[in-house]
C-alpha cells in the first residue's frame, strides 16, 4: 500500500513537472509549482518511474539538501532529480539548491539542513579537506565524505580579446609567455581570476602558466572573483582571465569579449574535477539514504553520458530554473563542439564526460587523485609540507571510495566498471610531466616553478 502510494504521488509530480520544465525553455517564468514547498520541487520535480527500492533497503529519510553550482559538472544531480533516479532508488523528496557561489556552498554545508543549509554539495577539490579540517571554515571543523566524481573535463581557461594573435595557446613556451613577461615588465601585469581560491580553477590556471615557464607567484596577479562579476569585469578590462567551467567559456566567446586558449581536457586529459561530498554526520546517520543517494546518481551519469542524450540535456539544463542560459550555448560543448575564438575543437573525447572516459571510470572517487590535490596545494603553499606524511590518514577519513563500490554493486554495474585499485596509477599531464602517487614528493621535486 504504501509504494503503491508512492508510486501514484511520483506519477503525479511527473506529469505536473513537465509544465515549468517546457516554459523555463522559452524563458519564461518558471510555473508555480517550483516555489509551491512541495516534496520534491526545488527544480523540477521527479518525471514518472517505477520505484527499484527493494525490500529491507528502504532509505532512512526521502530527503536531502544538495547544493549545486549552475556549470556543466552539476548535471548528474540535476538529472537525477528531474529524470526521477533519486526518487527510483526511494528518495522521493530529495531538494537540490542553486548557489550562489562556492562561498554560498561552503557556508551552508557549515550550517547544515537543520540550520537552513545543506547537507551536501557539489564541490572543487580539494575543498571537501579543506571544509573537515576547518581550514576554510574559520577553524571550525565540518567532517565530510566525498562520495562520487561527478564529472571529468568541461573546464577551460577563457582570456579577454585583447590577448588574441598573442601566442596565447595549449603551450605558452616561447611567444606567449615571452608576451606574459613583457606585461609584466612593463607595469601590466596579467591578472587571471577564479571563483573560488585554492582548488580546481586556481590549479589548473596555476599549472598551465607554470609549464609555458610562467611563475605564477610573480610573473601575473592572480585574484579570487565573485561568480557574478566575472563577465562584467572581463567586458571592462579588470581582468585579462579566468578559469571555470562550462558554458562559460563558449560564451564569452559568443559574446564577443573573449577567447579560450586552453582546455582543461588538453593539460591533463580525464582530470579530475568535481565531486559529490555530503557530511559524515548525515551519511553515518542515514546510510541507506546515501546508497539511495549514489545510485540515483550513478544512473544520471549513465544517461548524461550518452551523445544521443545531450540535446535533451542541454534543453533541461538550459531552463531558467537551472542555468538560465540560451541552449545553444550549452549544447555545443555536451556534444564536444568549441568555438575558441582562434581556433575550433569538435571531439567528444574532449568534452564533459560522467561516466566513463579514456582511463575508464568518472565516477568512482580516486584516492590518487584527492592526492595530487593535495600534492600540488603542497606545491603552492596553500597546505603546509607535513601534509603529504599524513596524506594516506586524511584521505581514507574523507574519500569514501568504499560507499561507492557498495552503491555500484548494488545496482549491477558491470564489474568491469569498478575499479579494483584505489589509485588509477602514474598520471601524464600536457607537458610530459608524470605524477605517481606512490611518489608524490619526486613529482613536487620534478617540478621546476613552485613555492615549496
Ligand atoms: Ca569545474
Amino acid at each position: 500500500m504504501a509504494r503503491f502510494s508512492r508510486r501514484h504521488f511520483i506519477a503525479t509530480a511527473g506529469v505536473l513537472a513537465t509544465v515549468p520544465l517546457l516554459k523555463g525553455c522559452f524563458g519564461n517564468p518558471p510555473g508555480p509549482s517550483s516555489q509551491s514547498g512541495a516534496p520534491g520541487t526545488t527544480g523540477s520535480p521527479a518525471a514518472p518511474v517505477a520505484s527499484a527500492v527493494k525490500p529491507g533497503e528502504e532509505p532512512e529519510v526521502k530527503t536531502a539538501k544538495i547544493g549545486y553550482l549552475p556549470i556543466v559538472e552539476a548535471a548528474p544531480l540535476i538529472v537525477a532529480l528531474t529524470k526521477g533516479f533519486f526518487a527510483k532508488h526511494g528518495m522521493t523528496e530529495i531538494k537540490i539548491e542553486k548557489q550562489a557561489n562556492w562561498g554560498s556552498a561552503r557556508d551552508n554545508i557549515k550550517i547544515g539542513s537543520a540550520g537552513g543549509g545543506l547537507d551536501g554539495s557539489q564541490w572543487q577539490m580539494p575543498m571537501p579537506y579543506l571544509i573537515s579540517e576547518g581550514i576554510i571554515t574559520d577553524k571550525a571543523k565540518v567532517p565530510m565524505y566525498i562520495l562520487c566524481q561527478l564529472n571529468t573535463q568541461g573546464n577551460a581557461i577563457a582570456l579577454a580579446s585583447k590577448h588574441k594573435g598573442k601566442g596565447l595557446g595549449v603551450n605558452l613556451t616561447g611567444k606567449g609567455a615571452s608576451y606574459l613577461k613583457e606585461l609584466a615588465s612593463s607595469g601590466k601585469k596579467f591578472k587571471a581570476a577564479y571563483t573560488f581560491p585554492k582548488a580546481n580553477q586556481e590549479f589548473w590556471i596555476r599549472y598551465w602558466l607554470a609549464a609555458g615557464g610562467i611563475n605564477p607567484e610573480t610573473d601575473v596577479d592572480l585574484l579570487t572573483v565573485p561568480t557574478a562579476q566575472t563577465v562584467a569585469d572581463m567586458k571592462r578590462g579588470a581582468m585579462d582571465a579566468f578559469s571555470t567551467g562550462d558554458p562559460w567559456p563558449n560564451r564569452i566567446v559568443s559574446e564577443g569579449f573573449g577567447f579560450t586558449p586552453v582546455l582543461t581536457a588538453e593539460i591533463w586529459k580525464a582530470h579530475p574535477e568535481e565531486y559529490l561530498g555530503i557530511r559524515k554526520d548525515w551519511v553515518d546517520k542515514n546510510p541507506l539514504a546515501t546508497q539511495a543517494i549514489l545510485k540515483g546518481i550513478m544512473e544520471a551519469q549513465q544517461w548524461c553520458d550518452n551523445f544521443d542524450n545531450r540535446k535533451e540535456l542541454a534543453t533541461i539544463l538550459s531552463a531558467r530554473e537551472y542555468f538560465g542560459v540560451p541552449e545553444a550555448v550549452i549544447l555545443g560543448p555536451l556534444m564536444g563542439k568549441y568555438e575558441l575564438g582562434e581556433r575550433k575543437v569538435d571531439d567528444k573525447s574532449l568534452a564533459v564526460l560522467y561516466w566513463k572516459d579514456s582511463k575508464g571510470s568518472v565516477s568512482y572517487p580516486y584516492k590518487s587523485h584527492d592526492l595530487w590535490f593535495l600534492t600540488e596545494s603542497v606545491r603552492w603553499g596553500f597546505l603546509p609540507k607535513e601534509t603529504l606524511a599524513n596524506a594516506k590518514t586524511l584521505i581514507d577519513g574523507v574519500n569514501r571510495e568504499d560507499l561507492w563500490k557498495k552503491a555500484a554493486i548494488s545496482l549491477g554495474i558491470p564489474a568491469a566498471d569498478i575499479p579494483t585499485s584505489t589509485s588509477r596509477g602514474v598520471e601524464e599531464f600536457f607537458d610530459g610531466v608524470k605524477f605517481d602517487p606512490e611518489k608524490p614528493q619526486a613529482y613536487l621535486d620534478s617540478l621546476k616553478i613552485k613555492k615549496v
